[in-house]
Order: structure tokens, then sequence, then C-alpha cells
């Protein structure tokens, strides 16, 4: 509801414009010739109209109650035996109805302006969730990744208690990193809640080693579990982003875990190896690229990439690279596939934030 609407006139320079173009009007009326013009009346309905059109009923009630408490002390107090009351109280009863009547026109107007706004907001955060499929299968792959992590730890855990000579700082290490775990999957979730409500990301500007250091520390079990062993290569080592950390780490959660899964899933291959690499194009572009030594892409998946609920893993959900693509296009990337020599790259491109990234170019 607009602000005017609800707590009538704003006191603001053109509240006080109002107020004065009242004062003027009652001067003209009463003041301006020796006797009092009756016919200058008509002059009070431009004020009360104009706070009427511009803060609605309240506004004009309380431009209305102004008037009248200033015809009572001018009628009454400053020049009381001139004039005939009855016929300006008359006056005044027409100007109350008019006032009035703009006020409530007004109000109905400002009424439907909000409920239509807020139609709007409801549609755009439809929009902005796709379906409720779509939030749901997003909701589930984001916290999958940590809830499982968070399980492996807390299994670790029982583990290392379950031995006749536990280490109480294994035990406490295993603890603090699924309590990290279940507090990322806290976090997924009231960020993605923030993005359906307000359609926002929270950028930040951030070092790129450490967006890939904790996205390997989410990934640990998973990369143990597979035998796939990670690179990473920075060049410059210091180069920062501009973005939503959460959001770029889970873009390199999932194409992590799809390097997993495509080394896995290629027969014969017993363990394998993942390469992360950051690299500064230009001052203001920073590609970073995701290779695995898996089998590559098929070709359909080249020709027709990041199709959503395309999958050929049997619990797939085949979210993860639409995923990583509205990310990265949230963050004004973009994000391509391609077969490389050793297996599947993915890249994609995030904007960099300047001085380090100038240097490398620049050398
Ligand atoms: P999901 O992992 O749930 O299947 P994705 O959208 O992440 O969903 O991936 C869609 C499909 O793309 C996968 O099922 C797989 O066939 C293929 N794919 C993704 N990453 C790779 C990769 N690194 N190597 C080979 N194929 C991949």
């Amino acid at each position: 509801r607009s602000s005017s609407a609800g707590r009538g006139p704003p006191l603001s320079w053109e509240a006080l414009a109002q107020y004065a173009a009242l004062c003027l009007a009652l001067w003209l009326i009463f003041f301006e010739s020796p006797t009092p013009q009756l016919y200058r009346f008509y002059l009070l309905f431009l004020p009360i109209v104009w706070i009427a059109l511009r803060s609605g009923l309240p506004g004009a009630c309380v431009g209305l109650l102004a008037t009248q408490l200033s015809l009572v002390v001018v009628i009454e107090f400053l020049i009381p035996s001139t004039v005939n009351t009855t016929v300006y109280q008359e006056m005044m009863l027409i100007l109350a109805l008019t006032g009035l009547s703009v006020g409530c026109a007004v109000m109905e107007r400002q009424q439907a302006e909000y409920n239509l706004r807020l139609q709007q907001d409801a549609h755009a955060r439809l929009t902005r969730l796709g379906s409720i499929n779509e939030l749901a299968a997003t909701m589930a792959h984001e916290i999958n990744q940590p809830l499982s992590a968070a399980a492996t730890y807390t299994r670790l855990l029982a583990e290392e208690l379950g031995e006749t000579d536990f280490s109480i700082a294994a035990a406490r290490q295993s603890a603090d990193k699924a309590n990290a775990q279940v507090h990322r999957a806290a976090t997924v979730i009231r960020k993605l809640r923030d993005l359906i409500q307000s359609g926002r990301i929270e950028k930040t500007r951030v070092a790129i080693a450490d967006v890939f250091q904790s996205a390997l520390a989410v990934m640990e079990p998973e990369l143990r579990r597979a035998g796939v062993s990670v690179v990473t290569r920075i060049e410059p080592r210091s180069a920062t982003i501009i973005g939503d950390v959460l959001q770029i780490e889970q873009v390199l959660i999932n194409l992590l875990r799809n390097a997993c899964d495509a080394i896995e899933g290629a027969a014969g291959r017993a363990g394998g190896q993942a390469i992360l690499s950051a690299i500064c194009l230009s001052a203001n572009d920073l590609e970073i690229v995701v290779r695995d030594s898996g089998p590559g892409f098929r070709s359909d998946q080249l020709s027709f990439p990041f199709v959503p609920f395309s999958t050929t893993k049997a619990g797939g959900l085949g979210i993860g690279l639409s995923l990583c693509r509205s990310i990265v296009e949230r963050h004004d990337g973009r994000i391509w596939l391609e077969n490389g020599p050793m297996g599947a790259e993915v890249h994609f491109t995030l904007t960099c934030s300047g001085a380090d990234c100038d240097e490398e170019v620049s050398r």
C-alpha cells in the first residue's frame, strides 16, 4: 500500500505548498478586501482537490479538518460580526463532499494499483520459479551434496568413536566438518528462498582460489570415494571474481560431481583425474574450465546442451548442467561444453575484479 494512502499527506515540500495554498485561499476570502468575499470560496476547492488527488481520503480529511478549524477561528474570533456563519458552513459542506468524493476515488485507484502490483509480484515470483517441479528439483539437487557430505562425516565420527583407541582430535574434526556441511545446506535453502522472494543475488568480491578450495572441501568425500584426484591451476594466483560465492561454488560442485560420475561410469577405469583451471582472459573476464578424464560428452549432448531433466544416469535428476547455466548467466557470464584431449570440458566465464587480471593480461 502506498504510504500516502495509509498515513495522510506526507510532510514534504508538496504538503507545505498545499497548506500554504489553503492559507492563501483563506486570506483572499477574508482579509484581502475590507469585507469577506464569499464568491471567492471556490478558491478553497483548489488546494482541497489537490490534496485529495495526491494523498487520497486520509489527506482530504486532514485538509478539510484544517480548513474547517481555520474557518471557525476566523469567523468566531477574528471577524465575528461581519459574516453569516450558516452560509459559510453550507459552502464548507459542499467543499467537504467534493474533497471526500475525490479522496474516495483516489483511494480506490490506489487500491487497484496495489492489487495489480501484488499480482505482478506474484507473477514475477512464479516466473523466477519456473515451476514447482523445477524448484523441488533445484532444492533437492543443491542440498543433496552437503547433506551426503555431512552423512559421510558423521559415519566417520561414529567409526572413530567405535575404535578402542579413538582420537579425540580426529572425532572433533569429523564433527566440525559435518556441522559445516549442515550449515551449508541451511544457507543454500535460505539463499534459494531469498532468490525466489526478491530475485536478487548477493554479489561480493572473492578470490577464486578460495572458491575452488571450498568447493573441493565439500566434494572431498565423493572425490575420495571415486578415486578422482584434482589439480588446480589459477592464473594469476590472486585472481578475484565478483559474484555470489555460494552459487559459484555450487556450479563447481555440480561439475565436479558430474566428473566423478563420468569417471566412475566409464567401464574398466579405476579412478581418474579432474583439472580445475581459472585464467584471466581480459581485464574483466575470467574463464574457468572443469576437465575430467572420463569418456567425454555424447555428441547429442554437445548439440543440445543444458536441456533440463535430460540425464543418462539411473538416479540422475538431469538438472545439474541447466542449473549451472542459469547461475552463470545470472552472473552475466557464458557457459559451453566441449570434448578436449582429456575428456569432457565445461567452460564458463565470470566477471573478474580489476587490478589482478589487468596485471596478468598486460604481462
Ligand atoms: P545429472 O547429473 O543429474 O544427469 P546433469 O544436468 O548434471 O544431470 O547432466 C546431464 C547429463 O550430461 C548427464 O546425465 C551426463 O550424461 C552428461 N554429463 C554431464 N557431465 C558430464 C561429464 N563430465 N562427462 C560426460 N557426460 C557428462
